[in-house]
């Protein structure tokens, strides 16, 4: 009979074991969607790395990522506005250097083909407050946003970029979203002076970062380029550095938001990555 309990009893530790190794699995990020959020043409790539390719055009894309996990949903950055989807010619920029962007697919529509409708978004956090980043923010008046306190009350040449009733975190640095390890803003304050990037872990696919604006294309991370229009030089080279040394801490790969080439050799929605 002692033997039998014995038997049970080490069972039952099994089975706690295994209830507990799953609920460790479901405490991640189970599922990450790259959504097309523009798709553009950069008219002198020499205002992101100066001196270098003076003159060139390239292809740009603007990507938004959505994240789920248990605790809920995630949105990395939103995109150029939907409303540039309507303009048959898109949006030309007031200075011809800069990015002329047109946007096949709203942000809506995407998410609306995965069955996720924008009040289901519990988070939006944005790379900083350009506006290829925080063009549909207003989609989702009750997402929470994340943001750097600093990127929040810059006094932004583009103007009022949230409204002032938009729930809000500002945040003073790095911040674990879910309180797990699995999605990490990373501050990588100098192309803007709150901006961040986004450290996302991944069971399968592994560690990610998700470079927000911190690069531009692979070729101005190879050259640590700092582009004009940057607010501090300074800052965006240490956050370069920052990036280069959470890749080789983590192994992780480094995901361009803008690098076309880069986001033609990836899954778009609705395939994901887990
Ligand atoms: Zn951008």
């Amino acid at each position: 009979m002692k033997k039998i309990r014995t038997c049970f009893g080490a069972l039952a530790v099994l089975l706690m074991s295994a209830a507990v190794a799953s609920a460790q699995t479901k405490s991640g990020v189970d599922k990450l969607y790259i959504l097309n959020c523009g798709e553009g043409v950069a008219g002198d790539i020499s205002r992101w790395s100066p001196g270098i390719n003076v003159g060139q055009s390239m292809d740009f894309v603007d990507n938004c990522y959505l994240i789920h996990h248990p605790q809920g949903w995630l949105l990395w950055d939103t995109g150029i506005t939907d409303a540039i989807a309507s303009m048959p010619e898109g949006q030309a920029p007031a200075d011809p250097k800069a990015t002329h962007w047109r946007r096949p697919k709203t942000l809506v529509s995407q998410l609306d083909a995965l069955g996720v409708k924008p009040t289901d978004i519990n988070y939006v956090a944005i790379s900083h407050s350009h506006p290829d980043h925080i063009g549909n923010v207003g989609l989702f008046p009750q997402a929470m946003l994340l943001v750097q306190k600093a990127e929040y009350e810059w006094p932004s040449p583009f103007g009022a970029r949230f409204k002032p009733e938009h729930p809000v975190t500002k945040l003073e640095g790095d911040h674990d979203v879910f309180g797990d390890g699995s999605v990490t803003l990373i501050a990588t304050p100098g192309h803007t002076p709150g901006h961040q990037s986004l450290l996302v872990k991944l069971p399968n696919t592994g560690a990610l970062v998700l470079s927000g604006d911190a690069v531009h294309f692979k070729s101005n991370w190879d050259n640590r380029g700092v582009p004009s229009m940057n607010t501090d030089k300074e800052k965006t080279l240490a956050s370069m550095q920052r990036i280069a040394d959470l890749l080789a801490k983590e192994n992780a790969q480094l995901w361009i938001n803008h690098d076309k080439v880069q986001r033609d050799s990836l899954k778009m929605a609705p395939s994901f990555y887990d």
